[in-house]
């Protein structure tokens, strides 16, 4: 069996996490490396690997996510605007083969993204 991923670890409550959200099917957490004053990761329980490995199978899943974030992003205040990036492969610097959403906040952003 291959190795969990840190990811996976989180979702088991293995190790610790600064978790802002939970529900059956997600869970959010707080970056340990934050890349701007609120930077939560949201992830499916569901281990996927990154977005290409996504199915039509994941459709619900998908949505539920997203609305989840609109949750989070309400929850913690974001009035001022946020951004939802997700990083596929290499090239992007997917590090964490667990599917992710990044949402960042607190500061301005600048386009297009480095
Ligand atoms: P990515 O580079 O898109 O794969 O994003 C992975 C993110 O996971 C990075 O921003 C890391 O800082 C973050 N990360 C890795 N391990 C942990 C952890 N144990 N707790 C919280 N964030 C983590």
């Amino acid at each position: 069996m291959s190795e969990k991923t840190i990811f996976k670890r989180i979702i088991d409550h293995e190790i610790p996490a600064d978790i802002v959200y939970e529900d059956d099917r997600v869970i959010a957490f707080r970056d340990n490396n934050p890349q701007a004053p609120t930077h939560v990761l949201v992830i499916p329980k569901k281990e996927i690997a990154s977005l290409d490995a996504l199915t039509d199978e994941d459709q619900a899943l998908l949505g539920h996510l997203w609305l989840a974030i609109r949750r989070i992003a309400g929850d913690l205040g974001l009035t001022g605007g946020y951004r939802v990036t997700v990083n596929c492969g290499p090239d992007a610097g997917q590090s964490v083969d667990h599917l992710h959403f990044h949402l960042l906040a607190g500061r301005k952003m600048s386009w297009p993204p480095g």
